[in-house]
């Protein structure tokens, strides 16, 4: 996870949220409404990654409430509560499923830096009680994640190993952008070679 920013609201949202007032329940509205504004205003904002585990959004994707929709009909349409999900069946908005606890972290809210500490091996590890209990909630830790993590990390920390006597190819090479993961590529980066 890394701090998002915001964009501005689609119209159809705003419009949305506007003209419902509870008349009909949540999961009918949601299902009515057509999100793919929305959907593509948070997939650009997200640089085209899962808002929680940060891997490569597919085709199907999934908008989650941070907070269930279900605790208020005013949360349905609530452009601050939507964060776009990948759809992996053990982790993000399918293991968060109609939970909440008020120690999960938004994202778009609040800056994850320093909660999670990644392994190039793909584990991640909690720093505190409240970020351990949002690895587990979230399913950051499951098999699946780690398997794709460990894929790109170990990856990323033979290269680095393998560019250590050559700096300017490594200059070069840390140019480079992650395409999936960022957050636990940068800490590899930084705890292999310390930049
Ligand atoms: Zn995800």
């Amino acid at each position: 996870m890394h701090k998002l920013s915001r964009p501005s609201q689609p119209v159809e949202l705003a419009q949305a949220k506007r003209s419902y007032t509870g008349n009909i329940s949540q999961d009918e509205a949601w299902k009515a409404f057509d999100k793919n504004s929305a959907r593509e205003a948070l997939r650009i904002a997200q640089n085209g990654l899962c808002g929680y585990c940060e891997s490569m959004l597919t085709q199907t994707t999934r908008i989650d409430h941070f907070e269930p929709k279900k605790h208020h009909y005013a949360l349905t349409f609530d452009w601050d509560n939507l964060v776009l999900s990948c759809d992996e069946k053990d982790s993000c908005d399918c293991k968060k499923g109609g939970n909440f606890n008020n120690y999960w972290i938004n994202p778009y809210v609040t800056d994850p830096t320093g909660m999670f500490k990644f392994y190039a091996d793909g584990q991640v590890q909690g720093l505190s009680v409240d970020a351990q209990n949002i690895i587990e909630d979230f399913g950051l830790d499951c098999p699946s994640l780690e398997t794709k993590r460990k894929g790109v990390l170990s990856t990323l920390q033979h290269t680095l190993f393998a560019l250590l006597d050559e700096p300017e190819a490594l200059a070069y090479f840390l140019q480079e952008e992650a395409d999936m993961f960022p957050t636990a590529y940068q800490q590899i980066i930084h705890n292999t070679i310390g930049v």
